[in-house]
């Protein structure tokens, strides 16, 4: 038994609050019902400032991130297709493989794990694309594994200059919510998100926003769906249900999160994760650590992956977190295990949160042998709370 509560920083599935947890464990509605459609409805308009789109619809996929990877593949995109894709992670990696798997031809760019999606070679490879046989370009908006954010106007930069009218998929998973995405302004045509990252509940829906152009993509894409038939989807969500049996917890959670949000305000919920990320970031070079992610320009703002140096074993740091202070920190991926862990500094987080991460961080980081100094990341990113702390918020939201 542990006493106490335990202390979750992974990056999803994430912290969730009572107020959400407890909207959850409510009687089952009739999905068919005209009162379902009349709570339903307000979440698909609610969801839309977070994806920062006017124009886009809303699709809600049962399943995680991964069905709505699958969806966004299948809806728009037909076997033999071209595509651009980047690996520089776990998940550019995953969606790579999936896309390979449903019979995509993957024009692929491996890089560092730690480097950000290769914006102007993309660009350098559309612009050469004469014949316009990239059907779509895939960019992982927020690399999980290595806390690595990505820069989407660049690409659609890019699009624009090769005058090139590939679709632009974005995987927003572990950044949508808290980090300001803007799908309109920068004309992504798929973004996909779930509910257990940034919204603060369990898994259980995946959630796609789709342009205008990627819902007339459908018509012709010729890839096989059965559960995951959006166009299904989106004519029941016309009509304020699913076609299918919705979990009902995961929406009543979803409702409370979203209410959350529009209390505490999408600009105050942006600068609080940027303030967050910094304080771990200050942490991180007090200790003398190097961060996974090449630079400060393209750390996240949501994960931070830190290396433990070479003779310590970073699988030992998150077991001592684990067993001996309930402290749950997110594990290196792939080529990272044993070499990196994470610190998730997204959802229902506030600097006392990432206070306690860091100075059990320590604890198990010295315990396990790395010289660092006891209280010097605490320290550090309590400074930098103390100072930002003092910014206005409209400022911090930049
Ligand atoms: C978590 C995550 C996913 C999806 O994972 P699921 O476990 O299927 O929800 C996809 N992409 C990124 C970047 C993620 O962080």
């Amino acid at each position: 038994m542990h006493i106490g509560h335990a202390h979750l920083f992974i990056p999803g599935p994430t912290n969730i609050p009572e107020d959400v947890r407890r909207a959850m464990v409510v009687p089952m509605p009739d999905h068919r019902s005209p009162e379902f459609a009349a709570f339903f409805r307000p979440i698909q308009r609610d969801l839309a400032p977070i994806f920062g789109t006017q124009k886009a619809k809303i699709a809600l996929i049962p399943g995680s991130g991964t069905a709505a990877w699958e969806a966004a593949i299948t809806n728009c995109l037909s076997p033999g297709d071209r595509v651009l894709m980047a690996r520089h992670g776990t998940f550019s990696t995953l969606w790579a493989d999936m896309a390979q798997r449903l019979g995509l031809a993957i024009e692929l760019v491996d890089l560092a794990w730690g480097a950000a999606c290769p914006v102007r070679e993309f660009g350098r490879r559309l612009a050469q694309d004469r014949h316009g046989e990239i059907k779509a370009v895939f960019m992982t908006h927020n690399e999980t594994a290595t806390g690595v954010t990505s820069d989407v106007a660049a690409l659609r930069h890019e699009l624009d200059a090769a005058m090139h009218d590939a679709l632009l998929f974005v995987d927003g998973v572990s950044s949508i919510g808290s980090v300001p995405f803007e799908m309109d302004a920068w004309g992504v045509d798929l973004a996909v998100t779930g509910t257990q990252k940034g919204l603060m509940c369990p898994a259980g829906l995946g959630i796609l926003a789709l342009s205008e152009k990627a819902i007339a993509a459908m018509d012709t894409a010729r890839g096989a769906r059965a559960f995951f038939d959006v166009k299904a989807l989106l004519a029941a969500h016309d009509a304020g249900s699913f076609p299918y049996t919705p979990p009902a917890p995961v929406l009543y959670g979803l409702r409370a999160a979203l209410d959350r949000m529009a209390a505490e305000t999408l600009p105050a919920v942006y600068a609080r994760h940027r303030r967050l990320a910094e304080g771990v970031r200050a942490g991180v070079a007090a200790w003398g650590l190097q961060t996974v992610a090449e630079n400060t320009i393209i750390a996240s703002n949501t994960v931070t992956a830190i290396r433990t140096p070479d003779d310590v074993d970073a699988r030992e740091v998150i077991a001592t977190a684990r067993t001996r202070y309930h402290t749950f920190f997110g594990a290196g991926l792939g080529p990272l295990a044993g070499k990196a862990f994470r610190i998730g500094h997204l959802g229902d987080l506030n600097e006392g949160s990432v206070l306690t991460a860091l100075a059990v961080a320590e604890m198990a980081l010295v315990q396990n042998g790395t010289k660092i100094t006891l209280g010097a990341g605490v320290a550090a990113a309590q400074t930098v709370f103390g100072k930002l702390a003092a910014e206005p918020l409209s400022i911090a939201a930049e």
